[in-house]
């Protein structure tokens, strides 16, 4: 089988492998970059979905603004596909410093000290998808609790 370059198809694998790289990596320790596992709890969920697309984000090499913008346009603030492109150029920039097409992304542990810094900071962090809370919001009280325990 043969997957087009910047398919929907392509994208929603990629999508799925960073939750499984997130699932299987047991050295993520902030609630960030470490899979909620099968929590069904909804604000887990979100920030699951989020942290997973800005993962995607940071990984992408060569950058392209994929086709399928995802849960950016689930977000309060993208009212057009266009928007939704926006701010995921605006998180590109963000997290790895570049946001034009072909420009390399990070990797290993670049990668997940970029999200864990930069999260609280990008557009996908305000995702509220059927939740009260952002996603950002969420992953600041579980980084509390850690720090509690
Ligand atoms: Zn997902």
């Amino acid at each position: 089988m043969r997957i087009r370059p910047n398919s929907v198809l392509q994208n929603t694998i990629i999508h799925e492998i960073v939750h499984a790289l997130r699932w299987h990596d047991e050295d993520r320790t902030d609630p960030v970059t470490a899979s909620c596992g099968n929590s069904n709890d909804p604000d887990d969920r979100n920030l699951e979905e989020a942290a997973t697309v800005a993962e995607v984000v940071i990984r992408l090499n060569p950058y392209v603004r994929v086709e399928y913008a995802g849960y950016y346009t689930k977000s309060e603030a993208a009212e057009t596909t266009d928007d939704a492109y926006e701010m995921m150029d605006e998180d590109r920039e963000l997290f790895v410093g570049n946001s034009t097409e072909g420009a390399p992304g990070l990797k290993g542990k670049d990668a997940l000290r970029s999200l864990s810094k930069n999260f609280d900071k990008s557009n996908i962090g305000e995702l509220k998808d059927k939740t009260e809370k952002t996603a950002k919001e969420h992953g600041k009280e579980l980084r509390k609790r850690g720090r509690d325990k």
